[in-house]
């Protein structure tokens, strides 16, 4: 059973039932947008409240290509300010996220002179953009040192390579680390809690919202003097809690990523295809033991927390891997497949392609005060929370209060990390961890992904996973690593989690049930 002294979702739910509270800034949704929007408004002091209807991440933000970039595509074009504005962010994030965000070195292939050109001015441009900032040089290199580097990269026409550096992280990770720099702030952040509807004063001003905690069905009424939309692909369903009929404000893309063996792609450097056939580019990124390959760019007319991909994707992203890596991987080489769907704001042409808007974010208020967020990266999630809440102190006409998360470190602040550690995700708390799994050393639950009963306990008791999802896909990555050997484990997984939790049999079955249908979604047959 939970102990005292470890953070208990039961007593942070116990401030929604205090009817005398009433909250500075309500934030829903805890993607990388609403938790970097609670952060900020937590660091400026304002009394703040994040609720997510899932898990943290959940969403979009748990999906990415793991990237911390500048965004060399939005340097082609053309989007300077995006560029410059993602560069000083992933800098910064470097700083404060130290023991998440690494230095990845990635090789451009060229295969023209016109190519090697290109690239390599602007890839000089990508560095002066970012100025003390960069996370290093980059350079050109040979023929030879390319396919040194890239063994399986087809070399007819190949002119040589340029190589330059962007950040490369753990997106539900930090997403959960942001969640616990809230509660340290003295905010405070809640999963499984999902607004119904939104409350408005006699003026007609929106003064507070119905919050269900999804797991007891519990409804509670939490007031709030500012209210965030932070929803991602669902903003236009909050929009039309507070106006039926509005218009609709997002646009939706859906991307996809295979996760291969690093055998497919033993380099250690990444690998960015600048043009693949239908005018994106494509990356192979080394991420936790194994390559992530992605991504796609289709529109989608439906948002869904757990998108599938679709076939062709999936075949784009094999064909396009195939002229470059040592192995061709067929379908039965892929260890899990995921999608995740891009909250773009929605196009001014109606003939515009996804790929085209710009990833910029935006924020719109209504009437009302709802503050709506659309767009945006998980690199400019900070910028982005900044940027609400100075609107919303504008807006309000609140006293401006300093930012404060330029230099704030994130919870697990730790540098020098060791990127072989199969615990250095956990950052400053791997030492307490170590200290649990001390005594109990090689009992791995997966060998291959180097999972340990001690993570279980752990995630429970410091990360408020509540389910075997959110232990198995977003506390470990096992689901997103390798779905088979995530099945493999979820029976052992469930039978600690419910023990911790103080669950029976019966929420062992049901957790194996919903685990099961999901984790097939990750297979493909
Ligand atoms: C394929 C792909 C690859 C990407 N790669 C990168 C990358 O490498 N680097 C990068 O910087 N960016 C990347 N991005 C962009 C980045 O991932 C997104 O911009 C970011 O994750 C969006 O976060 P969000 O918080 O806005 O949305 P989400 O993460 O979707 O969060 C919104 C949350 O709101 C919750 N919610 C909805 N309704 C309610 C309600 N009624 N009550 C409570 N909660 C609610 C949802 O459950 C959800 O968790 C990528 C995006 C995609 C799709």
């Amino acid at each position: 059973m939970i102990a005292d002294n470890i953070l208990d979702r039961a007593k942070q739910i116990e401030r929604l039932n205090q009817p005398v509270v009433e909250w500075d800034i309500l934030v829903i949704g805890g993607g990388a947008t609403g938790l970097g929007i609670a952060l900020d408004a937590t660091a400026r002091g304002y009394k703040t409240l994040l609720v997510e209807q899932s898990d943290f991440a959940k969403g979009t933000s748990s999906r990415s290509t793991k990237l911390v970039h500048g965004g060399v595509r939005y340097l082609a074009q053309g989007d300077i300010r995006l560029v410059r504005e993602a560069s000083i962010e992933r800098g910064l994030l470097y700083r404060n996220a130290p023991h998440l965000i690494k230095d990845q070195t990635f090789i451009v292939p060229v295969y023209s002179l016109w190519a090697r050109l290109k690239y390599t001015i602007g890839l000089k441009l990508y560095d002066r953009i970012a100025g003390k900032l960069r996370l290093g040089p980059s350079v050109f290199i040979s023929k030879k040192e390319t396919i040194e580097k890239l063994p399986g990269i087809k070399t007819n026409g190949l002119k040589g390579g340029v190589i330059y550096h962007d950040g490369q992280f753990d997106d539900s990770r930090l997403a959960l680390n942001l969640a616990q720099s809230i509660w340290e702030n003295g905010g405070v952040a809640l999963n499984y809690v999902q607004v119904t509807s939104l409350l408005k004063n006699s003026m007609g001003m929106l003064c507070g919202a119905t919050v269900l905690d999804v797991e007891s069905k519990k409804t509670y009424t939490v007031k709030a003097k500012a209210i965030v939309n932070a929803t991602g692909v669902f903003v236009d369903d909050i929009l039309q809690m507070d106006k039926p009929g509005s218009a609709k404000t997002v646009c939706v893309s859906q991307g996809v990523h295979l996760v291969l063996d690093k055998s497919f792609y033993p380099s250690v450097d990444a690998l960015m295809i600048p043009e693949t056939s239908d005018g994106r580019v494509l990356f192979a990124v080394p991420w936790h033991d194994k390559v992530v390959v992605g991504t796609t760019d289709t529109p989608v007319e439906i948002a869904s927390l757990e998108p599938k991909a679709l076939e062709k994707e999936i075949d784009f992203i094999l064909e396009t891997a195939a002229a470059y890596f040592i192995k061709k991987p067929k379908r039965s080489d892929v260890l899990s497949v995921f999608a995740g769907l891009r909250p773009l704001a929605a196009p001014q042409k109606a003939d515009q392609k996804t790929k085209e808007i710009s990833r910029s974010h935006k924020i719109v208020v209504s009437a009302s005060h709802l503050f709506t967020i659309l767009g945006g990266k998980w690199t400019t999630y900070r910028k982005m929370g900044e940027d609400m809440v100075n609107r919303i102190e504008k807006e309000l006409n609140w006293k401006h209060q300093l930012p404060a998360t330029a230099y704030l470190h994130i919870h697990g602040y730790y540098k020098n990390e060791n990127w072989q550690d199969p615990f250095y995700f956990y950052g400053s708390d791997a030492t307490l961890l170590q200290q649990q799994i001390n005594g109990t050393a090689g009992q791995w639950l997966s060998e291959e992904l180097k999972i340990h009963p001690a993570q279980i306990v752990w995630a429970v008791e410091h990360e408020m996973a509540r389910t075997l999802e959110d232990v198995l896909s977003r506390r470990t990555r096992a689901l997103l690593l390798n779905a088979r050997e995530s099945l493999r484990i979820a029976p052992e997984v469930a039978v600690i989690m419910a023990k911790t939790l103080g669950k029976d049999d019966q929420w062992i079955n049901d957790q194996l049930k919903k685990f099961n249908w999901l984790a097939e979604q990750y297979i493909l047959k």
